[in-house]
């Protein structure tokens, strides 16, 4: 018996560590909340009930963590922990008990919304934001603070009457609206969208370049002060306080007297959740007397004067009507589930998201079955489990197709994807539409006359098979061409009258303008998106340039992987690609730009590598000076490296290979002799 409880204990413990690192480091989680919190509680149950199997390395003794290599590490004044978590009134009740039996019956509480971001804590000195840091493993975090600056309703300058030296904690979020924004920018360009606001927000304060992270619009609410000489000793009135000195506090908390109070607030705002223009997972409820809070104090994992209330995943049942795959530009295959109808969280839900062959197989789908969806901040709905029992005994088992819908060819799954992809590119008729469609699309060569039903007109007419085509269009092949639709009684849907035909005509010319990093990334090669199209453009300024490239050359720009690097490569090795951009040419594309990364400057025709933590800048800042007096940042040290800036903690393997090609290794206070003399 005692051996079966400690293999459970163990086995439990094994996959908590798994999740939380796929949820805590790679920002990927791939169970619900409320499957993890019970599987921990289960944990804890054990451990409590046998503390001869305890461990200090059990992950119910930490507060998971989120630290990444890129960011220097920060140790907390005040250690960072998390709330705990309940699902149930009854569990409010036992904390009420808890913190009455422990004070008195006179405890007044002050609710608050749970959001559904990241943790922040900002340290203020003399009314300046001097640090802003992950919450990490509670005792230090990530400094963020380059990237915390550019959430503008985060104040760098305090103004009234502040104490000299506090720490204010929060929540980064990002807006639903905001959200979206970013999810069809990421479409657009051939990204993946982000499951759901939390880990996008969470992903976007670890981004590299905090003018990355500007372009997110993350938000932030603050909602605890900590510090010596604080104004009050009572929560609400610091939270106040700090309202007036330019901090984002929220306006739906509110202060309750009783547990009545509590719950209420907590059935009010588990229906009105879905009207706020951010996401909420729960509520919180602290004490709101600072002195009483320090009387009842912590246990090793969190605070015993709060506690946090979280919703269950709004879910609903409903019948798997079919499954639909879909077919990418990439020939990439997603599989969508049609359901019958069904009201999930304030509007009706049709199709689910099942995103690749191992979920399917994961979930065990049958036809027919009655399935559960959840909307847990996703655009799309999931289906998190089938009913198993309600299944008919001769229904037909599910599984991923073997070839491509559309085109018949069979399907591959390359190493190391979890997707399947058609490989008939060539072909593959979504394929060479979907490929034309981003070309026109609007950040690529921008010709907004060019919708997605011109594009499946003119390929039916065989007027257009590649992107090159687009430019042999005339006035007498498209004015007249018509689409009728055969659903509806052959009536034609589109006509190219006079003024569509020369609308088409005149974008199509238009875009013969249109920037070369433009016509980069309308190519729609694959890795690159916008930005690696823009950095391509910078250090190769001419696609013969780049076309001619070497591996080596590629993989040593900043930002430029070896999966981007192989990709270009490839693309530009294929003949047909060639022969396409011949066409481009002699339709007369911008296919080269005297914007080059040669700026005059001080560093021009050097190039750095910067490596390392340094003392008086970040690594983003020491970058940025360089690009700013003309000189060009590689990731990796090569033989056109000038200096290595290194800083402490450089990497063995970058001082060696500098060493080896005799490459200068620099460090901070050179670098800055360097800049000023
Ligand atoms: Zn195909």
């Amino acid at each position: 018996m005692s051996n079966e409880i400690q293999q459970k204990i163990q086995s439990l413990r094994t996959q908590l560590n798994q999740h939380n690192h796929n949820y805590y480091v790679l920002n990927q989680p791939n169970i619900s909340d409320f499957e993890f919190d019970q599987m921990m509680k289960e944990l804890i149950d054990l451990e409590q009930a046998h503390p001869e199997f305890d461990d200090t390395n059990s992950p119910s003794q930490r507060v998971g963590s989120d630290i990444s290599n890129d960011f220097a590490q920060i140790t907390h004044k005040y250690p960072m922990l998390s709330l705990g978590n309940t699902y149930n009134e009854d569990e409010i009740a036992d904390f009420h008990q808890r913190v009455t039996k422990a004070i008195s019956d006179d405890i007044e509480y002050v609710c608050e919304l749970k959001y559904d971001g990241t943790a922040i804590g900002l340290t203020y000195e003399n009314g300046t934001l001097k640090h802003a840091v992950t919450r990490g493993d509670g005792e230090k975090g990530d400094d963020v603070t380059a990237n915390v600056k550019t959430i503008k309703s985060i104040p760098l300058k305090l103004q009234g009457d502040f104490p000299d030296n506090f720490e204010i904690r929060g929540e980064i979020f990002i807006p639903n609206k905001e959200f979206s924004i970013i999810n069809e920018l990421r479409i657009e360009n051939g990204e993946a969208p982000f499951a759901n606001a939390r880990n996008s927000a969470a992903g976007s304060l670890k981004l590299k370049k905090s003018a990355d992270v500007a372009q997110r619009g993350l938000d932030c609410y603050l909602y605890y002060m900590l510090g010596e000489t604080l104004p009050s000793s009572i929560h609400s009135e610091n939270l106040e306080k700090a309202r007036s000195w330019g901090f984002k506090i929220p306006e739906h908390y509110k202060i309750c007297n009783s547990l009545n109070e509590v719950n209420a607030f907590i059935n009010y705002w588990d229906k009105e959740r879905f009207n706020l223009p951010f996401e909420i997972d729960g509520i919180v409820i602290k004490v709101n007397d600072l002195n009483l809070q320090n009387e009842l104090g912590f246990t090793a994992k969190s605070p015993r004067w709060a506690i946090s209330y979280k919703f269950q995943a709004e879910e609903a049942c409903t019948k798997l009507v079919s499954v639909d795959y879909q077919v990418g530009r990439t020939g990439k295959i997603t599989p969508v589930a049609n359901l019958e109808p069904v009201q999930l969280a304030g509007t009706t839900v049709k199709r689910a998201s099942l995103h690749n062959a191992d979920i399917i197989t994961q979930l065990n789908l049958h036809k027919d079955d009655m399935v559960y969806v959840e909307k847990g901040g996703e655009i799309i709905p999931k289906i998190t489990r089938a009913d198993e029992n309600s299944r008919h005994s001769s229904a037909e088992k599910i599984s991923f197709i073997t070839h491509c819908p559309e085109c018949g060819t069979e399907l591959i799954r390359p190493e190391g994807e979890v997707a399947h992809f058609c490989p008939n590119d060539k072909q593959c008729p979504p394929q060479i539409k979907g490929k034309i469609e981003h070309f026109v699309s609007r950040k690529a060569l921008n010709i907004d006359s060019f919708g997605e039903q011109i594009v499946d007109l003119l390929f039916e007419k065989k007027l257009i098979k590649d992107i090159g085509d687009i430019y042999s269009l005339t006035y007498d092949n498209l004015n007249g061409l018509s689409r009728s639709s055969a659903e509806d009684n052959n009536s034609k849907i589109f006509t190219f009258q006079e003024k569509s035909t020369q609308n088409l005509l005149q974008g199509i010319e238009k875009s013969k303008q249109i920037p070369y990093a433009n016509v980069l990334f309308g190519l729609g090669i694959k890795h690159v998106g916008a930005t690696v199209a823009k950095t391509l453009s910078k250090n190769f300024n001419s696609i013969d340039k780049l076309s001619s490239s070497t591996l080596d050359e590629l993989v040593c720009i900043d930002d430029i992987g070896p999966k981007v690097a192989k990709s270009v490569q490839s693309y530009f090795s294929d003949p047909d690609n060639q022969q396409l951009i011949s066409k481009l040419k002699v339709a007369g594309l911008q296919l080269e730009t005297e914007e080059e990364i040669i700026q005059e400057g001080k560093f021009t025709n050097l190039s750095f590598v910067v490596s390392g933590t340094f003392t008086n800048f970040s690594r983003d800042e020491l970058k940025s000076i360089i690009e700013k007096n003309g000189g060009k940042n590689l990731s990796g040290v090569s033989q056109k490296t000038s200096y290595l800036v290194a800083g402490e903690k450089t990497g063995p393997s970058k001082l060696a290979k500098a060493d080896k090609l005799k490459v200068k290794i620099i460090s901070e206070n050179e670098f800055i002799d360097l800049l000023e003399n």
